[in-house]
């Protein structure tokens, strides 16, 4: 849709058939708060909602981040697309249609590429799919799912599927519709080393149960495969392809999206996963054999603010949630670790003990640093003073990342007490090594935006304006843009309002416009403007500003009249204070007025 422009009318349409509120709360849950909405903000991580929609002027603004816009943009934003590909979802969720895309219209090659092995592994998959419930080859992997207490519905709904152990059985499938290349480049083929052109392809995936792996969107990115024997390695992943990345996914995200339940369990591997599914628990992804990423944790955001982790219940498991405390910390999601008994992994835990069993050990959660202190301290026995130390050293690092006082203060006692060490020594210890870090290190994190001040009034008309909440065009004799000093407002005045006509241009001028512009025009776009009487407030403000503009430019008349006077051009100095005469009469007129 690069090509030709999608006439601005239609956009306008499908801005019109599109509310903000309900697309927004797709992602967050808003509460209404006076004439808005707020919630926790997507784009930056927060504890208190800074977030802010207001349903009648369809704009949403953060006052933490300072990102703001209209619905093309949220979507935008918090889909990472570009405009057309916002319109496209935005018209399809209103029912709008959108012109056929011309021949003149390609999508960018990458995306055509994307497209193009979302496709082939769509029908990779339904093809393993096949595999496994039709075909002979297919019963003795039938049977190992069956042994493993996989249902047959299960199957079906994480299309579950076989490939058959021949060398290049997909590849022959598969070859007729889709090009070799196509194949190589999703990673459903892999080459023989050293081996040049078609000849060197074979199946990547050979003897294995196979499990789609899709994004949020729900498209099929990848596979992961088991074998269904001792062969190694046990478990093989999609490569690194356009569209698939190691760490960046979680299997079944996609159905624990729509789940309804506020906190995902996260877990390592497939038939975890899907063991809890089948028990009634659709908030379980999986990492994959992986450990939790700073990309699963911006994934999750999007969805959830709370995890539950599974970590092993050794100092492997202290380890993990050292690593995992400072990502979560950083992307202000909150969690609970678990361990389950030694040997025992979520898919051997739930067939045992069944869905009620899984729930009440998950209520066993603790913090990650309550987790990783307990485990460290069970492990090392505290022999001597330097293992206090060690601990200390580990954990202390923790600590100083979180920025509540309070929860700081918890966990230094909590840490005082298991080690045995002397509160008041421990927390001297403490700050000595905070001070010496707030020295070295810068923060990694640019802190929020702080909302810059702006003239009251001329915040307030500007909002009034921009809301509908004053008609411009009963104001356009009294309103000057000359009345306004700051650059912004006036920026922004001059490029959506349309003096002649006394009305606003379209907001599709907002792709046009800057983004600090962009953020104070979604900033007064969600201000709270309560006035008893809205038209005698602006009214007030648009001559408060006028009387200002008025002294100010005779107090710069002043100067010069003065400098006439030392020159002593006395006919300049005449008109100079013809023109002061003026605007003190046309003030105290203003003033009387009023
Ligand atoms: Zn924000």
């Amino acid at each position: 849709m690069n090509g030709r422009r999608v006439s601005d009318q239609l956009v306008e349409t499908i801005r019109d058939r599109s509310d903000l509120v309900s697309v927004v709360s797709e992602y967050l849950t808003l509460k209404k708060a006076g004439q808005n909405f707020t919630g926790l903000c997507p784009f930056h991580a927060e504890k208190t909602p800074s977030f802010s929609v207001n349903p009648s002027k369809q704009f949403f603004h953060c006052f933490g981040c300072g990102v703001g816009g209209d619905v093309f943009q949220f979507v935008m934003k918090v889909e990472g697309v570009a405009f057309p590909e916002a319109l496209r979802r935005l018209a399809g969720k209103a029912g709008v249609a959108l012109p056929e895309a011309g021949p003149d219209e390609r999508e960018s090659p990458a995306r055509r590429e994307a497209a193009q092995i979302y496709e082939l592994n769509e029908a990779a998959a339904a093809y393993f799919h096949r595999n496994l419930i039709e075909r002979p080859e297919g019963a003795f992997c039938r049977d190992y799912l069956k042994g493993r207490g996989i249902t047959a519905e299960t199957i079906k709904a994480f299309s579950v599927g076989f490939a058959l152990p021949r060398r290049d059985d997909l590849l022959k499938q598969l070859g007729k519709q889709f090009s070799r290349s196509l194949l190589e480049k999703a990673g459903l083929t892999s080459r023989r080393e050293g081996a040049q052109g078609e000849e060197g392809l074979f199946d990547r995936f050979r003897n294995r149960v196979l499990f789609p792996i899709r994004n949020l969107q729900g498209r099929v990115v990848g596979f992961g495969g088991r074998v269904l024997d001792d062969t190694q390695p046990k478990y093989l992943n999609t490569p690194e392809t356009p569209v698939f990345t190691k760490g960046k996914h979680l299997f079944a995200l996609d159905r624990a999206k729509g789940a309804g339940i506020n906190a995902l369990i996260i877990v390592e591997g497939y038939f975890d996963v899907i063991a809890a599914h089948q028990a009634g628990i659709p908030n379980a992804v999986g990492t994959m054999g992986t450990a939790l990423t700073q990309d699963h944790l911006r994934l999750i955001r999007r969805i959830s603010e709370k995890v539950l982790l599974i970590f092993d219940p050794d100092e492997a498991g202290a380890r993990a949630a050292l690593r995992t405390a400072p990502l979560l910390i950083e992307e202000g999601i909150s969690a609970k670790v678990i361990s389950l008994p030694s040997g025992e992994d979520p898919d051997l835990f739930i067939r045992k003990e069944g869905k009620a069993g899984f729930l009440k050990k998950l209520e066993e959660g603790k913090t990650p640093i309550d987790f990783a202190i307990f485990k460290m301290t069970e492990a090392s026995a505290l022999k001597s003073v330097d293992d206090k130390i060690k601990v200390t050293e580990e954990i202390f690092p923790l600590i100083e990342r979180l920025k509540n006082k309070v929860e700081q203060s918890h966990y230094l006692k909590r840490l005082s007490d298991v080690l045995r060490i002397e509160e008041r020594d421990l927390r001297a210890e403490f700050s000595s090594r905070t001070r010496k870090n707030k020295k070295e290190v810068s923060p990694s994190r640019p802190a929020p935006v702080a909302e810059s001040k702006l003239p009251h009034d001329e915040e307030t008309i500007a909002s009034l304006l921009l809301q509908s909440q004053i008609d411009p065009s009963a104001l356009a004799d009294q309103l000057d843009l000359e009345d306004f000093t700051d650059p912004q407002i006036r920026g922004i005045l001059s490029h959506f309002w349309n003096r002649e006509e006394g009305r606003w241009f379209s907001p599709n001028r907002l792709n046009e416009i800057e983004a600090p512009l962009l953020t104070l025009y979604s900033r007064l776009s969600v201000r709270e403007n309560r006035y008893e009487n809205v038209q005698q407030t602006a009214r007030d403000y648009i001559l408060s500003l006028r009387a200002k503009r008025l002294r100010r430019e005779s107090s710069e008349i002043e100067s010069k009249i003065k400098l006439a006077e030392r020159g002593g051009d006395f006919s300049l100095m005449k008109s100079l204070q013809q023109h002061f005469l003026k605007l003190r009469k046309e003030l105290s007129h203003l003033t009387l007025s009023h």
